[in-house]
């Protein structure tokens, strides 16, 4: 097996297909080679990581990842380190919604399949809540475009290097903000779910820019709705609230004062120290409609579907709070 260890397993390394045209992969010298007559390209294997890539769809190189190393990571890596300064005093930020979701999840899932099979999308951070996939019950495949610990394969949600029909659920947590087509990304993953896969999805509404260049793109409640009309609801709704929404406001307000990276760090904890507590009013608001208008961040859990949800339908699916708008049914 291309002379090195896969971290994926050799029965999720059957299912890969080519990123660029769809072809079967073989194995290779250090690589992973498309067996396609006119594409025939080679992707390198990296510290037993396939770098899964399109180039010609992806903002990223096969030259950005060598030796285990990655630019996207290498930042990731210095925010990682003062968010370990920054721990020593209260975050503004709490996700009131993953943990009972992931659950969710992990107990439908477990009703189609002996052990379903997850593609995680952003998956070289561990996300609150999905300690429920862990363990035998499950196989993660754990993906992202960078190496992160967990990084199993680098692959872009644009062309998503697995055939058709073959996998039991899909998590893309907060990455579809970070993709330039969120409407192609999905697509991806509906055709990569087999009939009655399950997706989860996490997705900023009210925050600002993270991840510097790489952040693109946010929706409201339905707007996050229609992007999975391909998909038959199972639930969704506010994952973290108005009050983690207003800290944040709070604190880009106090840095947009500045570019001066040390200035921003104590202004950042200055706010940090100073509004730390809205968060814990998301317990309160999290359900409520007002809230899903105001929300940091949505969700959605849904089913592979073989019809959409019309235009008229989304829009009756409205939850918000501003009643003289809603459409009559
Ligand atoms: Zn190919």
């Amino acid at each position: 097996m291309t002379g090195v260890k896969m971290k994926l397993s050799p029965e999720v390394v059957g299912l890969l297909v080519c990123p660029c045209c769809g072809s079967r992969l073989r194995d290779a010298e250090r690589s992973l080679a498309c067996t396609g007559s006119v594409c025939g390209v080679s992707f390198p294997v990296i510290d037993g990581i396939p770098v899964l890539l399109n180039e010609s769809n992806s903002l990223f190189r096969f030259s950005d990842f060598s030796a285990g190393t990655d630019t996207f990571y290498r930042k990731a890596s210095r925010g990682r380190i003062k968010r370990s300064l920054t721990r020593l005093i209260p975050d503004c930020s709490l996700n009131v919604k993953a943990a009972e979701n992931y659950k969710r999840l992990a107990d439908e899932l477990r009703k189609g399949a002996q052990t379903p099979r997850i593609l995680v999308l952003g998956g070289s951070v561990f996300n609150r809540g999905m300690e429920f996939l862990l363990g035998d019950a499950f196989e993660l495949i754990e993906t992202d475009v960078s190496f992160g610990t967990r990084t199993q394969a680098i692959v872009d949600g644009h062309n998503i290097p697995f055939e058709d029909n073959c996998l039991d659920g899909v998590v893309v947590h907060a990455v579809l903000e970070h993709v330039l087509d969120p409407v192609r990304c999905v697509s991806e993953i509906h055709r990569v779910l087999k009939p009655d896969g399950l997706v989860y999805a996490e997705t900023p509404f009210i925050q600002q820019v993270h991840a510097g260049p790489y952040d693109f793109t946010r929706f409201t409640h339905l707007g996050h709705r229609r992007l999975f009309r391909h998909f038959e609801e199972i639930d969704s709704g506010a994952a973290c609230g108005s009050g983690m929404a207003l800290a944040w406001s709070y604190r880009h307000f106090l840095t947009s004062f500045s570019t001066h990276p040390k200035v921003r760090s104590l202004l950042t904890a200055f706010a940090h120290l100073t509004a730390f507590w809205l968060k814990w009013f998301d317990r309160h608001l999290i359900d409520k409609p007002g809230c899903l208008d105001a929300a940091s961040g949505v969700y959605f859990l849904g089913r592979k579907s073989t019809t959409a949800l019309a235009d008229r339908d989304l829009i009756k699916g409205y939850r918000g709070a501003i009643a003289l708008l809603k459409p009559r049914a």
